[in-house]
């Protein structure tokens, strides 16, 4: 085996009360990949489809990744990575986790799999480094782990897989703007108070009760974001329009996917998902903005090898 092609897919992080520790990993919308074994040492990016990214390896997330991983390893091996982007970069939905950790989980297998798919999440980490200066683990370990993860630590890293209950659907909106890295940082507040810091962490253990005892009602109630989104949201045209519409059509909550501009909405099945869906592309066709609507089942693999 010296080449795999897989689909590397695309993640919601943060999870409304989970900033920077939740996310979880989609099904319908990802990126593909060929990764390659070949007899020439060093990383190459031979092919980038769908999307205007560097093809320096120092300078795509790929390639750093996966220098990480052959870095610890001690080999140096011959790597030819192409990617064959879907995932819009700067979406909100994990585009560049979805190279850093689709290439870093071929790589391994090429290699006879040295490493387990959380021992991954710290290669991976150093390509969202390159991509956002931050080491955050929040799209790449769902994206290596599938379904549900919770970062407990990033110091020492600790991440956990949670479980993921059969019915939950997202429904995501990528309202086609663009909201600078700098902005959607910048209107965040770097202390918080005590009494919404409890509120929240609150919201986190009712919400990995919730997935763990597959209590959706409960899981509804703790997808709740009293420190991020107040300050985040009013970057996002017709946030809480869409936000009170999946609410009113059934979804259990919704929030902003990552630092946005997309925005989730989870669900209890196909059907309200599709529903809230239809009900948000009304929302958004009187805005005039292009946008792009995904609904997608719970991925509770990951990464997967595509024939
Ligand atoms: P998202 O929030 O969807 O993950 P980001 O804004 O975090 O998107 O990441 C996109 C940034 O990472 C862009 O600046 C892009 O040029 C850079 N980048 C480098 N390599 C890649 C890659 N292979 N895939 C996606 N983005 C990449």
């Amino acid at each position: 085996m010296d080449s795999l092609k897989i689909f590397a897919p695309a993640t919601v992080a943060n999870l409304s009360c989970g900033f920077d520790v939740m996310g979880c990993c989609l099904d319908t919308v990802g990126d593909e990949m060929i990764i390659s074994k070949v007899a020439e040492p060093g990383i190459k990016i031979t092919k980038i489809e769908g999307a205007d990214l560097p093809m320096e390896t120092h300078k795509n997330v790929a390639g750093v990744a996966v220098e990480a991983l052959l870095q610890k390893l001690g080999k140096d091996v011959g790597i030819h990575i192409e990617i064959y982007k879907k995932i819009k970069a700067g979406s909100g939905i994990g585009s560049s986790a979805a190279s850093s950790a689709g290439a870093v989980w071929a790589v391994n297998k090429l290699l006879g799999s040295p490493f387990s798919p959380t021992e991954l999440i710290s290669f991976a980490m150093e390509g969202e480094k390159l991509a956002s200066g931050n080491a955050h683990a929040d799209n790449v370990a769902p994206a290596l782990l599938g379904g549900f993860t919770l970062v407990r630590s990033y110091s020492p890293l600790d991440v956990l897989k949670l479980n993921t209950p059969q019915d939950l659907f997202m429904t995501v909106i990528h309202p086609q703007i663009e909201v600078k890295t700098s902005d959607s940082r910048s209107v965040i507040k770097h202390t918080v108070p005590l009494t919404k810091a409890i509120h929240q962490w609150g919201n986190v253990g009712g919400l990995v009760t919730g997935l763990f005892t597959e209590n959706y009602e409960l899981i509804g109630r703790s997808l709740e974001d009293v420190i991020i989104e107040p300050l985040r949201s009013i970057l996002i045209p017709e946030f809480q329009t869409v936000k009170e519409a999946a609410l009113s059509n059934g979804a259990l909550g919704a929030g902003i996917s990552g630092s946005g501009p997309s925005i989730f909405s989870l669900c209890k099945g196909i059907d309200t998902a599709q529903k809230v869906a239809s009900e948000i592309e009304k929302i958004y066709t009187k805005t005039g903005l292009d946008f792009d609507i995904h609904v997608s089942k719970i991925n509770d693999q990951g990464i997967r090898i595509l024939n």
